[in-house]
């Protein structure tokens, strides 16, 4: 899934807080209406009660004798009336008379502006219903409400049961909207609180994010500097220890299974160590496929025993696939005096070191590992004058075949030769290769061989096919198979006697690439090959795709075959069987006892390098070998 369920999750609970703080408002509002709804209800109804009871205080015979509002007659009907006045709604009372069709008030208890009694009142519609023996309303629910008033009438009967006046109330609003008024204040105040909650909700989700890693859901990088810098200020970090760890060969593992399910291995991976952790400690992703753990100490072993028993599972659309996983693992006692970018060096410089051929994939940093770095910077730095100083020599280690016992071949290895001291290209290539400059060292080699054949051929040597290897930088050079023809061109030698190659790791990532200049490298007439073949992840379908001409074994084929030997023998064995099915040429590397020899001479491998014949040889040496290609017998020591 592109781009994380996190994500996707993360922006539900940003429309979840928004829908729900909505919703609040609108229910809000819904709660309000209905309310003032209700209250005006029941006040018409009370003042509908209220001017029922006032019509029965009051006899209809009686208004013979109120003539005045001066009478006491008035005073006992107003204070009988009025009584109800504590009705907290109730405004004005009045009663009516009917006399020939005129409606006269009688009492008005609106202390205001009481009516002058005997004063005559036009009929209202309304009160029709009053005059009819009924209790009614006057006013129906406006918008305007709040701050009017309504009228309730009731009818007032005489001795003979006939309506002769009524008894208004005047209801004003004004309580309901104070009530009302309190009721919003309630809602607004929830919706606020609400509100901030959701807001908290969104700062907490806000924060929540920016510290996670958005594909694995583990902390990311910025949380686990927090946690540090916290343990760092409790002095509660050098109890811990920092393993920086890695998925071997991810980059290969996602070219292979596609970057979506690259993606889902790495939070699969992401889960599988933060399992692996006990209170206390953590685990972030850092970048890439990388991991930093803060893992207490004591319980690094522990860990590491867990780590390396990782086997993912991955869901496919055909079932399930387990993928077995490795993982490299750089560890760093945390030291008092440390932070965590000081880790994170250490822990850097101890995994990369797991990158070497020969080294463990769980390295503890050692200080030398700092001198080591400090060694690289000091090649990086002397190397562009050593270049010009002529300091890099061309090695050549023949290629024999073994069933004329006679020079086939060689291979181009270059030396550093500094104040009189070999270096070998195994100290400095790697970091001429992390700093992009073994392009330049590889064209010096490469012209060197041609420079040398062109001068065995105008010696009067015979020269054989000389291979140079070319990193895999090379292959995002879109110019490298001209610039390679060029170097051939200017020294005037036939294509059959250079040959280029390349490892076998860049076979995927740069696979494209590597097909069309191999390609071209074919249309030229000059041979390539795979180098270390074994070592890294060229497959069969990758050579039946890609069209070399040869294929190198690598040397650590032969170190298995000695020691176990069914097993080994029978893989290289087959090993070379399914190359030569392919049609390409084997040679095997790292030959280096005679043993080895009569092994491969009963399979179809014939060509060898390594030290039983020959190491690599300088120039001058080469020239005597190319001069008499003819190996003899071996003695003990396996010295010809
Ligand atoms: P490679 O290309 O696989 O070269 C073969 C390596 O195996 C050489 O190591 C050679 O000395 C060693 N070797 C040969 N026979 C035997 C044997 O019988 N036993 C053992 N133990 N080793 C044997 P060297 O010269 O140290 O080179 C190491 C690697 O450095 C080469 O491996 C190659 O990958 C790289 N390299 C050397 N020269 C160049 C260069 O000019 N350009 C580039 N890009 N890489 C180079
Ligand atoms: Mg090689
Ligand atoms: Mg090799």
């Amino acid at each position: 899934m592109d781009g994380g369920v996190f994500r996707l999750k993360q922006r539900h609970s940003l429309y979840i807080v928004i829908v729900s703080l909505l919703s609040f408002v609108l229910l809000g509002t819904v709660i309000y209406q209905k309310v003032g709804d209700m209250m005006i209800d029941q006040s018409k109804n009370n003042a509908m009660g209220l001017s029922v009871i006032a019509a029965n205080e009051i006899d209809g015979d009686v208004f013979e004798t109120i003539r005045s509002n001066e009478d006491d007659a008035y005073y006992e009907v107003l204070e009988s009336i009025t009584k109800y006045t504590d009705y907290h709604m109730l405004q004005y009372i009045y009663t009516m008379r009917l006399e020939d069709d005129v409606l006269t008030f009688v009492v008005d208890a609106d202390p205001e502006e009481p009516a002058y009694c005997g004063e005559e009142y036009n009929w209202l519609p309304d009160m029709e219903q009053a005059f009819q023996g009924q209790v009614c309303c006057d006013q129906s629910l406006t918008k305007d409400r709040w701050g009017s008033f309504f009228s309730a009438y009731a009818p007032i009967f005489n001795s003979d049961h006939e309506v002769v006046g009524i008894v208004g109330c005047d209801i004003m609003t004004a309580d309901i909207t104070e009530r009302l008024n309190e009721l919003r204040t309630v809602i607004i105040s929830l919706i606020t609180v609400f509100a901030l909650l959701c807001l908290m909700a969104l700062i907490f989700i806000t924060r929540d994010m920016m510290q996670k890693d958005y594909l694995t859901e583990i902390a990311n990088d910025g949380k686990i500097k927090n946690v540090a810098s916290r343990l760092k200020k409790r002095n509660r970090l050098q109890d811990y220890t920092g393993m920086l760890t890695n998925i071997k060969d991810f980059k290969y593992i996602n070219q292979k299974i596609g970057f979506n399910r690259g993606d889902e291995l790495l939070r699969e991976y992401a889960h599988y160590l933060k399992q692996l952790t006990i209170r206390g400690e953590y685990v972030a992703r850092t970048g890439n496929d990388n991991f930093l753990m803060l893992i207490k100490k004591g319980r690094e072993e522990e860990v590491l025993k867990v780590l390396s028993l990782l086997e993912l599972t991955l869901y496919e659309q055909d079932g399930k696939n387990v993928i077995r996983i490795f993982s490299r693992c750089g560890i760093y006692p945390i030291k008092e005096s440390d932070n965590l970018s000081s880790v994170m060096n250490y822990c850097t410089l101890a995994v990369n070191t797991t990158r070497n051929a020969d080294t463990e994939d769980y390295v503890w940093y050692s200080d030398s590992m700092s001198i080591t770095m400090l060694e690289e910077k000091e090649i990086i730095n002397s190397y562009k004058q050593a270049i010009k100083n002529g300091e890099f020599q061309v090695y050549y280690q023949p290629k024999v075949d073994i069933v004329n016992n006679r020079l086939c071949g060689a291979e181009a290895l270059v030396r550093w030769i500094k104040d009189g001291k070999t270096i070998s290209p195994g100290q400095f290539i790697p970091v001429l290769e992390k700093e992009g400059k073994i392009i330049e060292l590889d064209f010096f080699v490469f012209e060197q061989v041609c420079k040398d054949i062109r001068k065995w051929l105008e010696e009067g040597i015979v020269p054989v096919r000389i291979s140079s290897n070319f990193s895999k930088m090379h292959l995002k050079n879109l110019a490298l198979s001209e610039q390679v023809l060029d170097i051939v061109n200017r020294y005037n030698i036939s294509t059959n006697y250079v040959e280029i190659e390349l490892t076998e790791s860049s076979g995927y990532s740069d696979y494209n690439s590597m097909k069309k200049f191999v390609s071209d490298m074919d249309q030229a007439g000059i041979y390539t090959s795979i180098d270390d073949f074994g070592t890294g992840y060229s497959s069969l379908s990758l050579l039946k795709d890609i069209n070399v001409n040869v294929v190198k074994i690598d040397k650590s084929f032969f170190g298995n075959m000695d020691d176990d030997k069914l097993n080994g023998a029978t893989l290289v064995e087959n090993v070379i069987r399914m190359i030569k099915d392919l049609d390409r040429i084997v040679i095997c590397e790292g030959v280096e006892t005679e043993k080895q020899v009569e092994f491969l001479k009963g399979t179809e491998c014939n060509i060898v390098q390594g030290f039983l014949f020959d190491r690599p040889l300088t120039r001058e040496q080469f020239e005597e070998r190319l001069k008499s290609p003819e190996y003899g017998r071996f003695d003990e020591n396996n010295n010809i």
